[in-house]
């Protein structure tokens, strides 16, 4: 191992790191594909990726070589002028996602401020004075002032009063409350949703994807924008590009992030038809936005997910996990939720502690979110060989946690 990977930490003093995150005890000195090492030099399989981000796997050797290679060209400029790798990277997002317009951001939460804007904006066309948002219980939008707002989880909000006004909240799949809503709130403008919950504990509604269906029709009746958040969900995840795309409709504003930059900080909002034009000269920015490295990372990061068919490798690897789970566990009690690589195994009793138990006994990285669902967000690109060396890490660590 190279002495370049280790950072100079002088264990005697502080972190003086602000201390928000609640941190296993270990860390990693390097990944390759599916895998991570820790700085004791033992293997990890890592069913995490990152959170949902490192969908090739890490160490991506064509990404690297990208990214190295860019790095010594050019890494940034501005938006004062053209930045071509900028515009080759929406063009390919363009086409796989049927979007019109991309503004690039430097984070998920950043991607979802600016769909907040294009609802704020569309809205203040129209002339009304405190244009709303529809939000569902039990999402998860982002860290800043107005995305915590939007976000459905009270633990998000507590000790941020005031919140950011204009938005009212509905139970996550009861397209009733939709309806209740419209009728209350003439100032209505938009809904934002995921297709699947990730931080929730990877729910969809009860009708599963006719829910975006049925708020899609809604969203036409009433001229709202449907913003869909596939910022955990995108990027071939569920086994589609986006999880839209297992319907038939396209939403009016989507954003992305994690798996788009492959653990490269870069994240995306886009416009199709009632959502495009609101946006114009003077109205949104940021310094970053589509960087020359950022950009050629998208345009790789795409490239590769095309080249290497990860979103149907995803969705098979996913579908033969999923199932593998119900057959192995089907003594135990669990629900399994599989949408491609985005896997909940939920437990009939709260599991935190389960994540110490794979990671130092089966070497194993998961994560558990909602108190009781094991949440695994594998590499899209896992071979068949990983999968099962996963189902033979994770199976028994649950069976004997139940036991
Ligand atoms: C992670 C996530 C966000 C926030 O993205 P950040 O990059 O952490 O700001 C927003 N929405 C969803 C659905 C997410 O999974």
């Amino acid at each position: 191992m190279n002495d370049l990977h280790l950072a100079p930490v002088q264990p005697d003093q502080p972190s003086h790191l602000m201390p928000v995150f609640g941190r296993q005890p270990i860390s990693f000195v390097r990944g390759r594909g599916s895998y991570l090492y820790s700085d004791a030099g033992v293997e990890y399989l890592d069913a995490l990726t990152g959170i949902a981000v490192c969908g090739l796997g890490h160490a991506h050797p064509v990404l690297a070589e990208a990214i190295a290679e860019q790095a010594a060209a050019l890494i940034h400029t501005s938006n004062l002028y053209e930045v071509p790798w900028q515009t080759a990277a929406a063009q390919k997002l363009a086409a796989v996602s049927g979007m019109h317009e991309i503004f690039f951001s430097n984070s998920g939460a950043e991607a979802n401020e600016g769909a907040i804007k294009i609802a704020r904006k569309y809205g203040n066309q129209q002339g009304l004075r405190c244009p709303k948002i529809i939000v569902a219980d039990g999402s998860f939008h982002g860290r800043t002032l107005a995305t915590l707002s939007a976000t459905g989880n009270k633990k998000v909000q507590e000790g941020f009063a005031p919140l950011v006004e204009g938005f009212i909240r509905v139970p996550f799949g009861d397209v009733q409350a939709i309806e209740e809503a419209a009728l209350l709130h003439p100032d209505i403008v938009a809904i934002l949703l995921e297709p699947i919950q990730g931080e929730g504990g990877i729910n969809t509604a009860a009708n599963g994807f006719g829910y975006l269906e049925d708020v899609r029709r809604i969203c036409d009746q009433h001229q709202w924008l449907m913003m869909l958040d596939e910022i955990q969900t995108g990027n071939g995840r569920t086994g589609q590009y986006f999880a839209y795309q297992h319907t038939q409709i396209i939403p009016d504003v989507l954003t992305t992030a994690k798996g788009l930059g492959n653990g490269f900080p870069v994240g995306a909002v886009m416009t199709q038809a009632r959502g495009t034009g609101i946006l114009t000269a003077g109205n949104h920015g940021s310094t970053y936005s589509g960087t020359a490295l950022g950009s050629r990372i998208v345009y790789t990061v795409l490239d590769l997910i095309e080249k290497e068919n990860a979103v149907e490798n995803a969705a098979v690897i996913g579908n033969y996990l999923a199932e593998s789970f119900r057959e192995q566990l089907a003594e135990q009690n669990v629900i399994v939720r599989g949408f491609g690589m985005m896997i909940g195994i939920e437990l009939p009793k709260e599991c935190a502690e389960l994540v110490a138990i794979a990671r130092d006994q089966h070497q194993l990285l998961i994560n558990v979110t909602a108190g009781n669902v094991v949440r695994l967000l594998p590499a899209l690109n896992m071979s068949r060989e990983q999968a099962d060396d996963l189902l033979q890490r994770l199976v028994p660590a649950i069976k004997n946690f139940l036991n």
